[in-house]
């Protein structure tokens, strides 16, 4: 009989211990196989160099390391990289480096696909076929840190999880990325530089309440609206613009953090005054910063961009109002990296 290997990361310090233990091999090599693993990125036991030929040889026969490999690159006008991840089972998920002016954001996925379906995303059109482990969300940011060395010459200074799905659908894995992410035995990058993005799934912000997580949150909410917003987003039928604004004042109250409203602004669908009006009222609920997202095309969606006079007079309004509020231009639209044309091309996900 084949016996499965396990993939080794799935594993924690002290089951890696427990297992050098059963082998009657010291316990320290535990150690030294984790940071190999963590740290230094480590793709096969063979580059573990300072343990012995048959230790290598003993992980090789009961583990896989089951890493992200870079499959292709594209570079964009503005400087802003598109990177496509092979995962082990034959997936394609993409990951994006956003260079500024002082600073480079590395934004990343969360699933494959999504199940969510918002009419105006080039990943809800792809459809939902798996959550992604932890550490192939890890991998994604220890693959662009090191881009970023490369190409740019300097350290992340922050991560997003605007990529490809879900987060708050893909929580433990997640959170056990970003607890490695910012643990020194990983990337050791401060977990206030670190923001996840959700459409807004009721429950999994409550939950946030309660774990007390210290990395940002930002809601990708698009109109305060209901009905509005139930058109363009599926699953705002069972977390309602209502239901969000409670869940997040418990978030809030229970953090003490501010919120970060998403604002994509439509041709006549979500520009107006009304929709300005509509908006400082839902930001009245708690603390807020507000960016607003440039849309980017995205094929048969039958969305436009708002005009720039009325996006002036919906900033204006809300600034009048003393909300914070920035206006996100988009980064890499000609490869298809800015926010929700990732998959744009790619037709399907293998
Ligand atoms: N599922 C999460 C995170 C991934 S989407 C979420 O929805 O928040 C990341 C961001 O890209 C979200 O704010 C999403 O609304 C936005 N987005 C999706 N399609 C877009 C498009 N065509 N143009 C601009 N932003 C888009
Ligand atoms: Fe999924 Fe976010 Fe795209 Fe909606 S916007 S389909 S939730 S990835």
């Amino acid at each position: 009989m084949i016996k499965e290997k396990k993939n080794i990361r799935s594993l924690s310090l002290k089951e890696l211990k427990d297992f050098f233990d059963k082998k009657n091999e010291k316990s320290f090599r535990a150690k030294q196989v984790y940071e190999w693993l963590w740290k230094k990125s480590a793709r096969s036991f063979d580059e573990m160099t300072n343990l012995s030929k048959e230790i290598r040889i003993l992980l090789n026969e009961n583990f896989t390391i089951d890493a992200i490999n870079i499959n292709t690159e594209q570079q964009s006008k503005d400087g802003t990289k598109k990177i496509s991840f092979k995962l082990f089972d034959g997936y394609i998920i993409e990951g994006v480096l956003i260079p500024s002016k002082n600073r480079i954001t590395a934004c990343i996925s969360s699933q494959v696909g999504c199940s969510l379906g918002c009419k105006f995303c080039a990943t809800g059109n792809l459809g939902f076929t798996r959550n992604l482990y932890f550490d192939e969300i890890y991998d994604q940011v220890a693959i662009l840190s090191k881009q970023a060395r490369k190409y740019f010459n300097t350290t992340l200074s922050n991560i997003v999880f605007m990529g490809m799905g879900e987060p708050l659908l893909n929580y433990e894995n997640i959170l056990k990325s970003i607890d490695i992410i910012t643990s020194t035995e990983g990337l050791g990058i401060s977990p206030q530089r670190i923001t996840v993005s959700t459409v807004g799934i009721v429950k999994m912000i409550r939950q946030l309440g309660d774990d007390k997580p210290k990395f940002n949150i930002a809601l990708s909410l698009h109109t305060a609206n209901n009905n509005k917003r139930s058109s363009i987003i599926p699953v705002n039928k069972q977390n309602t613009v209502k239901q969000l604004i409670e869940s997040l004042k418990y978030y809030h109250i229970k953090t003490g953090k501010r919120i970060t409203i998403e604002y994509v602004i439509f041709k006549d669908f979500n520009d107006s005054l009304i929709d300005a009006k509509e908006l400082a009222d839902f930001c009245k609920n708690f603390p807020v910063k507000i960016n607003i997202i440039e849309y980017n095309p995205v094929e048969n969606s039958g969305f436009l961009k708002a005009e720039n006079e009325k996006l002036e007079t919906f900033v204006e309004f809300l600034e009048s109002k003393n909300i914070i509020i920035n206006i996100r231009k988009s980064r890499g639209k000609d490869i298809d990296a800015a926010c929700g044309q990732l998959a744009n091309k790619l037709g399907s996900l293998r």
